[in-house]
């Protein structure tokens, strides 16, 4: 009997996380409407899902989200991949370290990134970003090759970067660490934003930056 209605949909278990963690980013606030995307990439296949293009967090269904190659061709998903996936792509394939990726709209480090700055060690959680600050990449028109580029130089030995006039980009070694990361950095921007607004903050000095980095090499990560 040919049953009717059903829909298989390859690696379940992954696109479910992913409109999981998109509807976390919608209820912390950390993206706005259809802004943002995410995606994890599944190493051993070479294969990256990613959020399709326009369609709202809250109404995503596994069979929405959208699988393809790195030659960037759809190899599943009947929507269109998300406008930043060439932002996705270059971390996976230059990046080991790198297997899911966060992009969001957050109100403070859009803020920042608008003001084209970085945020400095201004807190003890901004070494979650890999080092002493998160740098600004350069700005460069939405879903283009170039912000790929931009983003992925600034983010040299880092796990966050902001877009100039954009948003934020956070790499991880899996989906709940990056989102963990995304809303680390993104309260270290709403505390420098804040904390500019009453005079010249107190940075970390870098060898207390470098203590940091060790101990959180073992600690605050979490788990899938
Ligand atoms: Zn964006």
């Amino acid at each position: 009997m040919k049953k009717l209605g059903v829909i298989i949909v390859m690696y379940e278990k992954e696109s479910e996380m992913i409109i999981e963690y998109g509807k976390k980013l919608i209820e912390r606030n950390l993206t706005k409407g259809t802004g943002g995307n995410i995606s994890i990439f599944i190493r051993n296949k070479k294969l990256m899902i990613i959020t399709p293009s326009g369609v709202d967090y809250l109404k995503m269904k596994p069979e929405d989200v959208v699988i393809m190659d790195l030659d960037g061709n759809v190899v599943y998903g009947s929507n269109k991949p998300s406008s930043e996936y060439l932002m996705h792509k270059i971390f996976y394939e230059k990046r080991l370290d790198i297997n899911a990726i966060v992009h969001a709209h957050s109100i403070y480090s859009t803020t920042l990134a608008c003001m084209n700055w970085e945020l400095p060690a201004i807190n003890y959680l901004v070494p979650v970003s890999g080092g002493n600050n998160v740098r600004c990449a350069k700005y460069a028109t939405f879903g283009t090759n170039e912000l790929a580029i931009n983003a992925f130089e600034s983010m040299k030995d880092r796990y966050a970067v902001f877009l100039a006039n954009h948003g934020l980009l956070v790499g991880a070694k899996d989906l709940p660490n990056a989102f963990n990361k995304t809303v680390e950095i993104e309260f270290c921007a709403e505390i420098y934003c804040r904390t500019k607004s009453l005079g010249e903050p107190k940075m970390i000095c870098d060898n207390e930056v470098d203590k940091l980095l060790n101990l959180f090499k073992g600690y605050g990560q979490v788990k899938e």
